[in-house]
């Protein structure tokens, strides 16, 4: 096994250059955290199109409250060693109280982030209980939000309900997506904000903000379990023992909290990489995992419901250290980027890659792209095949059914279900479907996705055709108003519609806010929503992605992001100077091909390899690329009106294919 020597650290001379010549409005210059070093650098915005707008609120004065380190101080670095692997045997966990609760816990929500779902951040609701036993909807608050803006600062000494009251900017990204993640050791008692506490870990380090460090010992029976079915990222470390691909790496980090981040973080670390991490969604910490993390000596800066001024102090603890700087973003959303574009900028000068996960994140990088706004190579992992085919199509396979049992329980077989939409999302949901003994409607404005609805033993319908009867609608095109409030007043009685695409618009639920019209909140994430004459629909969460929601999604199909995460990683931090220029990139082809090898061996999967004469006839290097670049759905470079740069990182001499 041989490994490249990490590649020096790029310097990018003319940081400002592509942003001066970028049109648009001026760049405003910012001080860098660093004292003493202003910086003239120019301050780039990222785009607008995502905002929200939030009323601005006054800050008090600034610099950071406690959080271990007390006082306001600054923690000494400790920085993260560089961790190995557990050394827990896998399959030698015992089976922890926490898993079965997970497990049975029908309003567990999945531990993971993708892009659109807003339940988190958008409408809320619960359930009020009268007296006599009605049950009505409390008042909804509506979220608004956006990006921070440049003149942020932290409450000083905040109070609770100071700081919820304050009314910070956040993307989108922060707030959207699943509902907060159970949390298996209960500390909902425990009132005082992380950054209110004096913690350490065992170790004596104090370089991290958590909800409860004590709860460390939950969380590593949550990442153990997790490591399971992690196949890829344990290969990684095993296979890299010696060899650290990573070493002088400084990532940091912005993602969801969860044991599969846990997992990926652990590989990093033990591939030689230092790594700070927030969160980048105010509710999806998992507080036992950040707990475990920051015992095992990770700065850590997450909890369970930050306040949106929580949430940029946390990604400001991770950025703003004495003495580290990261040379490494991986982010989900691409609020840390922002940060770091708006607050430090001079940091890109060391920084010699971006790797971004979600659709989000994905679109605002292109969009700084296209200005010639983009200071380093980044490179778009939500694209690769190894996500778009597996997340989109196997995990709502595995995760339709799981959203429909635990907030309906109803039974499958025999219900006449539609499904308007047959891209990945809807074969996905039409298969799982199918099995189960439904029969299945499909609705489609595209005539090849139609034929293929077809040839797979699927009606082909209108919604209008078959919205009297069905038992079931599921959205999941990402389109606006498939579903309308006239297909919603001819439903019959008790329907379930529920939408499993990207945003909530797929339903017109605004349309069912008349008053003629009652709701009821039945269960957490089920309305009843009751026409004049008793007729009533089930409408699941709100219209939002019913998987993200209200069930949980397969840590298999994480695994596949995460060893991308890792791979493109590894892939920006040790490529030689000049393959990637400031742009952005998908994963190449064969490194996307290398993930799904990685995790055949889970099924004893014996791959055929090509004779030297088919590899000839058919023109392919024996070990791949198998397949051209442009073998997916090629949505980014549809979507962005651009053709992914090329690449020389096919090539066999990618240390990644020698690991
Ligand atoms: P896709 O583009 O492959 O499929 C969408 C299909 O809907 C297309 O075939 C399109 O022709 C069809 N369509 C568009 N408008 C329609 C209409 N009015 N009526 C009927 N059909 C229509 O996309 P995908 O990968 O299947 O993703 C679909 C949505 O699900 C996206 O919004 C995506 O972001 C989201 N998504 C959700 C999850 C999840 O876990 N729930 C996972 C991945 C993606």
């Amino acid at each position: 096994m041989s490994v490249q020597v990490a590649a020096p650290a790029v310097e990018l001379k003319e940081l400002s250059g592509p942003m001066d010549k970028a049109a648009g409005p001026p760049c405003e210059p910012v001080t860098a955290h660093t004292p003493g070093h202003a910086v003239a650098a120019a301050q780039c915005s990222l785009p607008a199109t995502e905002r929200e707008t939030a009323p601005a609120a006054a800050s008090s004065s600034s610099s950071s409250s406690s959080c271990g380190s007390g006082g306001g101080e600054r923690p000494p670095l400790s920085g993260c060693p560089g961790l190995s692997a557990t050394g827990l045997p896998l399959g030698a966990a015992k089976v922890p109280q926490a898993s079965a609760m997970k497990r049975s816990d029908p309003h567990h929500p999945q531990h993971r982030h993708r892009d659109g779902g807003d339940n988190g951040g958008g409408c809320t609701a619960e359930a009020l209980v009268s007296p006599d036993g009605t049950v009505t909807e409390a008042p909804r608050t509506v979220k608004k939000i956006q990006f921070a803006d440049q003149k942020q600062e932290f409450n000083k000494r905040p109070t609770k309900i100071g700081r919820r009251s304050l009314s910070r900017s956040i993307s989108q990204s922060s707030t959207d997506s699943y509902s907060s993640a159970a949390s298996y050791t209960d500390s909902s008692d425990d009132e005082t904000s992380p950054r209110d506490k004096q913690q350490k870990n065992s170790k004596g380090s104090s370089d991290f903000c958590v909800k409860n460090i004590k709860q460390a010992e939950f969380g590593r029976r949550e990442i153990e379990i997790a490591e399971q079915e992690m196949p890829a990222l344990m290969a990684l470390r095993k296979r890299a023992q010696g060899e650290k691909p990573l070493a002088g790496a400084k990532i940091v980090g912005c993602t969801h909290i969860t044991a599969q981040t846990a997992v990926l973080m652990e590989t990093l670390g033990a591939l030689g990489a230092q790594c700070r991490w927030a969160a980048c969604n105010i509710y999806s910490t998992l507080n036992e995992v950040a707990a475990a993390l920051a015992e095992s000596g990770f700065p850590v800066f997450a909890w369970k419901g930050e306040s949106e001024d929580d949430f940029w102090w946390c990604i400001d603890r991770c950025v703003n250290v004495e003495g580290w700087q990261p040379n490494m973003i991986l982010d989900d959303g691409g609020d840390l980027t922002h940060w770091i574009y708006k607050k430090y900028p001079n940091m890109f000068k060391k920084i010699k890659g971006i790797v971004e996960e979600s659709v989000t994140g994905v679109h605002r990088l292109y969009q700084l792209s296209k200005a010639g706004k983009l200071c380093v190579p980044a490179m778009n992992v939500n694209d690769s095949v190894t996500k778009q085919k597996f997340d989109n199509l196997y995990c709502c396979r595995e995760s339709i059914l799981d959203g429909l049992k635990r907030t309906t329980d109803m039974m499958f077989g025999g219900k006449q279900v539609v499904v308007c939409g047959y891209g990945e999302v809807g074969k996905g949901c039409c298969a799982a479907l199918k099995a189960m003994g439904s029969i299945v409607y499909v609705t489609e404005i595209d005539p090849i996705c139609a034929l293929q609805a077809c040839m797979d033993g699927f009606r082909l319908v209108k919604l209008n055709e078959v919205i009297r009867q069905v038992d079931i609608v599921i959205t999941c095109t990402g389109n606006k108003n498939v579903v309308t409030r006239e297909h919603l007043d001819r439903m019959k009685n008790s329907c379930i519609v529920c939408n499993m695409g990207h945003s909530n618009t797929e339903i017109d639920v605004a349309s069912l806010r008349t008053p003629e019209l009652t709701w009821e909140r039945v269960r957490s994430q089920v309305d009843h929503v009751i026409w004049p004459d008793g007729k009533r629909i089930v409408l699941l969460a709100e219209g939002r992605l019913l998987n993200l929601s209200c069930s949980t999604v397969p840590t298999f199909v994480l695994s596949i992001t995460a060893t991308t995460q890792a791979l493109a990683l590894i892939e920006l931090y040790n490529a030689p100077e000049g393959r990637y220029k400031q742009d952005v990139y998908l994963l190449p082809k064969k490194m996307d091909e290398y993930v799904a090898s990685l995790h055949l061996p889970t099924f004893d999967a014996h791959l055929t390899e090509l004779t030297d004469e088919q590899a000839k006839y058919l023109g392919l290097n024996k070990n791949g690329p198998f397949k051209p670049n442009y073998y997916s759905s090629c949505q980014p470079d549809v979507a962005h009106g651009r053709v992914v740069p090329p690449s020389d990182a096919n090539s066999d001499d990618s240390f990644i294919f020698n690991l």
